[in-house]
């Protein structure tokens, strides 16, 4: 229906009438809700995003499915507990607990006190939820203070170093936690050390075109790191700007990390033959640099819709014919693979049976 005819035909409606649509509206809103978790999660079960090329079924739902970050955080972490405790279901779905409810009750649930914690739960606003899992799972107290560094105001991105009880404390304060709690580009920060109200230990928010906020907890030997960095940085980065120092380290960091990938200086121009592939499952330098410069740093795995995995992290050399079947270890013969898709590739190989049984529909 358009738009327009929409609202038009809304202006006309008696209030009792427009609550009551809207009410409506609500119920089965949440009712498909429960059933949109039931089938992430049996997909989540399958690790149906590992055939269609994702590393991760949170990678999956951003890209695929097109939903927020937050979103997908949200409805992977409710979905793991609806099939775990079906009465999470049906509270969903008749509204005694919303989806934030689930999500911050999910890292407390254990089989001997879901149902009280979900009765605790019921009607409750996020924020009574939090103050009545405060009072049953106190956190550890850190006596720390906060060092916040702040350093070239005119510059928005600016680093600010906050112990964890402060991080948390700010992050309670936010009105919405999405942008706090889920960075942007989860794939280069640690998903795990990031998703959860409990600990934001690492937080990544963009700020502007090409600038980033970057709030984490240094441990004391890196802040007596930074602080040296900065000395001995002073002739070329005057005002000491951590967030500058930084910036000069990770280079420095990713380059020395990079250099046993590429080739050595000079030899590219002369193409010198591969090494010949061995029966050994040790992997030479100069294979392992042309398998990596080949694939591009990047999982070369390719679901059969033709899209290729785009993961550059956790990524392992793979032998196209397994090494257990007389694959040799040559560059012909490897090829970069995320985690996941190795594994993945493996359970394929060698454990058809175990993945028949995982995708059979339960009895
Ligand atoms: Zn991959």
């Amino acid at each position: 229906m358009p738009d327009r005819v929409l609202a038009r035909s809304l202006a006309n409606l008696p209030d009792q009438v427009l609550v009551a649509e809207l009410r409506r509206l609500l119920a089965e809103q949440r009712e498909r809700l429960a059933e949109v978790l039931l089938h992430l999660g049996e997909l989540d079960a399958r690790r149906l995003h590992l055939p269609a090329a994702y590393p991760s079924l949170f990678e999956y739902c951003v890209r695929e499915l097109h939903f927020s970050e937050h979103e997908a955080w949200a409805r992977i972490r409710a979905a793991r507990v609806v099939r775990r405790y079906p009465g999470a279901l049906s509270r969903l779905a008749d509204g005694r607990l919303h989806l934030t409810a689930i999500t911050l009750l999910a890292p407390h649930l254990r089989s001997d006190n879901a149902r009280e914690l979900f009765e605790a739960a019921t009607h409750r606003s996020k924020f009574e939820i939090q103050a009545m899992l405060a009072q049953r799972f106190p956190q550890p107290e850190i006596a720390t203070r906060v060092v916040s560094i702040r350093v070239a105001p005119a510059e928005p991105a600016t680093v600010a170093l906050l112990e964890p009880a402060a991080a948390a404390a700010a992050a309670a304060n936010e009105p919405t936690e999405a942008p706090r709690l889920v960075p942007a580009r989860v794939d280069i920060i640690g998903v795990s050390a990031v998703l959860g109200p409990e600990a934001p230990r690492t937080v990544v928010t963009p700020l502007a075109p090409e600038r980033f906020a970057l709030h984490c907890t240094l441990l004391e030997q890196e802040m007596a790191d930074l602080k040296r960095a900065q000395e001995l940085l002073g002739g070329s980065i005057p005002s000491g700007d951590a967030a500058r120092v930084i910036g000069r380290a990770l280079r420095l960091l990713v380059e020395r990390l990079e250099k046993p990938l590429r080739s050595p200086a000079g030899r590219s121009e002369v193409p010198t033959p591969a090494p010949p592939a061995t029966q050994s499952r040790h992997v030479p330098a100069e294979v392992r640099r042309r398998v990596w410069q080949r694939d591009a740093g990047q999982c070369t795995f390719v679901s059969a819709s033709g899209r290729r995995c785009d993961s550059r992290r956790d990524l392992e050399l793979d032998h196209a014919q397994p090494f257990a079947r007389g694959g040799r270890t040559g560059v012909e013969n490897l090829r970069l693979r995320c985690r996941a898709h190795n594994q993945y590739e493996a359970e394929r190989a060698y454990g058809a049976g175990f993945m028949d049984e995982k995708r059979a529909p339960p009895p």
